[in-house]
């Protein structure tokens, strides 16, 4: 059983979430202060980030509920419990992310290509979406 991890932005903004990966990148675009980041979710970014070695932009990730609704997300979206990340990842295309996504979590999780970005998340259950 994973638990989340709540994070402050003010007091932990600047500090390594993972390796390569700050908790501000994870934060809510609202400028709320608390960060939920997945563990899982970073092990899964850190392993995209070590396998193409180019950087990996997080474009969005944790959500408070009232973002997530402005943004029109989905009522349960995994952006919501800090499971979720909108990234991109320097001259590889989405659906070469997806692929190298799929890898790590041939049986579980979230991942969605769309035109600009690729869709990661942790949840248990496997989803696959292409926009
Ligand atoms: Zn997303």
């Amino acid at each position: 059983m994973r638990t989340v991890r709540v994070y402050s932005r003010a007091g932990e903004g600047n500090s390594p979430a993972a390796k390569n990966f700050q908790v501000k990148e994870f934060a809510c675009s609202d400028g709320s202060d608390a960060v939920f980041i997945d563990p899982k979710l970073l092990e899964v970014l850190q392993a995209i980030r070590d396998h193409f070695a180019v950087p990996v932009t997080v474009n969005s990730a944790y959500r408070t509920p009232s973002k997530n609704a402005a943004v029109g997300g989905a009522k349960k979206s995994q952006h919501l419990y800090g499971a979720a990340a909108d990234i991109t990842v320097r001259g590889v295309a989405p659906a070469a992310v997806a692929a190298f996504a799929e890898t790590l979590l041939p049986h579980t999780g979230g991942i969605g290509i769309y035109s600009t970005f690729t869709h990661i998340d942790v949840r248990e259950q496997k989803a696959r979406w292409k926009d």
